[in-house]
């Protein structure tokens, strides 16, 4: 029994993320679960990144650009009908998508093998720290 779901989606490749909304979509109604979407800005903390943002400004616009963004994406491929919850956060991808499982309470994370079509690799990069490190389930989409 699932309650509540986590989909990260890296925004910059949102194509090979369909299947994997498409069964989120089906395992939420099964489950009559909510969907936390969530995307991660990965590098401002990075100490070389962030010597070219020292304004506070410029992340808070990239920051609601980012949110614009996945707002969009989760209006055009969510249904009305399925709760969902939009969250942007900053850092490493794995971990950031580790804690907000945490966070939130998730109890499934649905994941994509990978962000960009690289053939052999099993799984990416990200993909495979969360699998490693969740405490709760996670359902790994091959593309
Ligand atoms: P690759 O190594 O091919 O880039 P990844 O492991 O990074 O593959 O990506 C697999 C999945 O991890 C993505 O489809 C997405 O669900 C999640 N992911 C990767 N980067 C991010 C990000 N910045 N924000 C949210 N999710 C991400």
């Amino acid at each position: 029994m699932f309650n509540s779901i986590l989909m990260p989606i890296d925004l910059q490749d949102t194509h090979l993320a369909m299947k994997a909304i498409k069964i989120a979509i089906d395992e939420a109604r099964k489950h009559d679960a909510e969907i936390h979407v969530l995307t991660v800005m990965p590098g401002f903390g990075m100490p070389m990144v962030s010597t070219f943002f020292t304004d506070n400004k410029t992340m808070k616009d990239a920051m609601k650009t980012v949110a614009k963004e996945l707002k969009k994406c989760i209006a055009s491929n969510f249904p009305k009908d399925i709760k969902t919850h939009p969250h942007i956060t900053e850092g490493n991808p794995a971990e950031r998508i580790l804690y907000q499982a945490e966070k939130l309470s998730i109890d499934l994370i649905i994941i994509p093998s990978h962000a960009q079509s690289l053939g052999q690799v099993f799984l990416g990069s990200c993909a495979t720290k969360v699998v490693e490190h969740a405490r709760c389930s996670v359902m790994v989409v091959k593309g």
